[in-house]
């Protein structure tokens, strides 16, 4: 019997073959909604890759799950008062930098820390009030500008939520404002687009990157 986590992967696979049958595409597991007990039964179908959109939240399954070896997306918004703390769990990748400001606050926490991050800046493709990230027009500057300032951030690449609409033709505007900025972009290698109601989209528009809670974790 094919598990949900199989289902979802036959999907992402008819996207991406559409899309370019070179591309390869990551799934992190986010697993905001769910228990520790629910990540270790992922696991043992092989997923590694885990999100979590709060410190706390992040924070308490790195601990549950220390014997795994998984790594940790941390994808929420980063409220100044955790980045120390954030820093200290040393997570995978921060998926979620979402403005020049938020950026040079960590680069300098990091430095007096002597660590360093991967880490992806958010793109608010569609513009939307609601949601973090930087405008489109301003993005390709400000990535350069972390990258030759934030010395301790390894910026990796993009990130970005789809449009929040039933409309087919805005999210795919969105993935592609995003993919654009990705590819005007040198030395990167993830585009982080797509989410349960979306992905396939994302792929079809290029993702590398799927960011999947509800869907897996039913
Ligand atoms: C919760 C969340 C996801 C996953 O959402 P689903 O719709 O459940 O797949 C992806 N990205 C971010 C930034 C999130 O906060």
């Amino acid at each position: 019997m094919l598990s949900t986590l199989d289902r979802v992967i036959e999907k992402i696979e008819k996207a991406r073959i559409a899309y370019d049958r070179h591309q390869i595409v990551k799934i992190v597991a986010v697993s905001k909604y769910t228990g520790s007990d629910s990540v270790k039964e992922l696991y043992s179908q092989g997923q590694r890759a885990f999100g979590e959109n709060q410190v706390q939240s992040l924070e308490s399954k790195m601990n549950d799950l220390e014997e795994y070896p998984l790594e940790w997306h941390f994808i929420g918004n980063l409220q100044k008062n955790k980045i120390n703390k954030l820093i200290d769990l040393n997570p995978f990748m921060v998926q979620s930098i979402s403005s020049l400001e938020l950026a040079q606050e960590i680069d300098k926490r990091l430095e007096v820390k002597g660590k360093k991050f991967r880490g992806l800046l958010q793109i608010n493709a569609a513009a939307e009030d609601t949601k973090s990230g930087v405008e489109p027009e301003c993005a390709k500057d400000i990535f350069e500008e972390i990258r030759e300032s934030c010395k301790n951030i390894d910026l990796q690449g993009v990130m970005t939520i789809g449009a929040h609409t039933d409309e087919e033709k805005d999210i795919v505007k969105s993935f592609e404002t995003t993919k654009k900025i990705y590819d005007s972009l040198k030395d990167v290698s993830i585009c982080s687009m797509g989410m349960s109601s979306d992905y396939e989209l994302a792929v079809k528009c290029g993702s590398n990157m799927l960011r999947l809670g509800s869907v897996l974790f039913k």
